[in-house]
């Protein structure tokens, strides 16, 4: 049995002060669930007052990004020995809204602005590599964009992003992963992928890591979903077959949204 685990990804929202009021909103509904894995994503400039308020509790923190080194003149990183120091335990990797895949195309975004944070399939491998050396969990994202699924290419993308993501790992790291598969039509725009697609997508990332690291691995790897997860779909979503936690966006933002999405996941 894979332990659920409910990610909130803050994105480029809440101060100190917030982010210290929302995990104290939270602890007892981690303290209610230790069947579930609980964690926050703070922004960078908020993690110390989330994990210093998650102490003694069962909300873990984590960051929203890294660099791959661990010190020297990268203007603006942080490295994973910086998460560490602040009491991060996972560290999210790879979201498309940093890969240069913002997909919001139809928000009139221009192809500068898409592709400002730059992150591609290498990065992304560097990034989950050096979150594995030094002990943070990687939540690894993938997922299609809309003109990608127009054109029959979901699955092909997300194995190419799980398989180059992940390279180099060892099976137990690949085991240990978590993968958030994130379609990038359903990321912030309301539209969920409906729970049997989410599951069946996810079942082929399952199988990916199953060719790429053993059988033992695909059974272990925990694998969420993420795209305009909420309290109504949220238990739909959570009880599919491979399916094991929600990488969650804008319904993590307020504690009794969140706190019913981590209610909704299936008790263990
Ligand atoms: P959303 O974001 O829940 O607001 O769609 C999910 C994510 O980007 O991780």
């Amino acid at each position: 049995m894979r332990k659920p685990i409910v990610a909130g990804n803050w994105k480029m929202n809440k101060t100190a002060g917030e982010a210290r009021e929302l995990v104290n909103q939270l602890r007892a509904v981690a303290a209610s669930r230790a069947d579930v894995d609980v964690v926050v994503a703070p922004p960078a400039t908020a993690i110390a007052a989330a994990a210093e308020a998650a102490q003694g509790s069962r909300v873990a923190v984590s960051g929203q990004d890294l660099f791959w080194k661990e010190s020297g003149a990268y203007t603006g990183q942080i490295s994973p020995l910086m998460l560490l120091d602040l009491g991060c335990r996972y560290v999210i990797v790879g979201h498309s809204e940093r890969r240069g895949r913002f997909g919001m195309i139809e928000a009139g975004f221009t192809r500068e602005i898409r592709a400002l944070f730059g992150d591609n399939d290498a990065t992304v491998n560097l990034k989950t590599r050096a979150a594995h050396a030094h002990g943070l969990t990687p939540i690894v994202c993938c997922g299609e964009l809309l003109e990608e699924r127009r054109n029959g290419q979901t699955d092909a993308v997300v194995r190419g992003q799980v398989e180059r993501g992940l390279a180099g790992l060892t099976a137990e790291q690949a085991a240990i992963s978590v993968i958030a598969y994130e379609p990038v039509w359903a990321i912030g725009t309301g539209e969920t992928c409906e729970a049997a697609e989410a599951n069946r997508v996810c079942g082929v990332i399952r199988a990916s890591v199953g060719e790429l690291f053993g059988e033992d691995a695909a059974a272990a790897v925990r694998i969420q979903y993420g795209g305009s997860m909420k309290p109504e779909n949220a238990a739909e979503l959570l009880a599919s077959e491979h399916i094991d936690g929600g990488l969650v966006g804008g319904a993590s933002l307020n504690a009794a949204d969140f706190g019913a999405i981590i209610e909704a996941a299936p008790r263990g």
